[in-house]
């Protein structure tokens, strides 16, 4: 290893993969129902989505995993016409989790009408994918 004249720095650990941390974000529990996968500081309990490694809160590394609520309400929404990526029509928005948590999300508009803090609930595709839906 060369000498890099600095013989007092403290090794530092790498960083575990990031694509670890969103490889599994959604987790089926032993009901059926789906739940996302995120984390929540242990020192100011701050909640995120996806895992973070550090609290943007209170800087803290002390994160743990979380399942966050599987039922929010409907902030803001819009309805994609034009895609080169995917077939359209399809709707995506922003969900406000109890977590103080918000989601960009697929949201499957095929169940009624969408509204303004309505209230939604994550479901789980078949190919590992998700997506809120209204609430009954
Ligand atoms: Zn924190």
């Amino acid at each position: 290893m060369p000498d890099t004249g600095n013989s007092s720095a403290t090794p530092v650990a790498p960083l575990p993969d990031l694509v670890e941390l969103v490889k599994v974000p959604v987790n089926v529990n032993s009901d059926g129902a789906p739940s996302l996968v995120g984390s929540r500081c242990e020192g100011c309990g701050a909640a995120y989505f996806p895992r973070r490694l550090v609290c943007y809160e209170c800087r803290s590394a002390e994160l743990q995993e979380h399942l966050l609520s599987r039922r929010g309400t409907l902030y803001s929404w819009t309805t994609v016409h034009v895609s080169s990526s995917r077939p359209t029509p399809y709707t995506v928005g922003y969900v406000d989790l109890p977590e103080n948590v918000r989601i960009f999300t697929t949201l499957r508009a095929d169940r009624g009408p969408l509204d303004f803090d309505q209230p939604v609930q994550l479901e789980a595709g078949p190919d590992g994918g998700w997506a809120f839906h209204t609430a009954q």
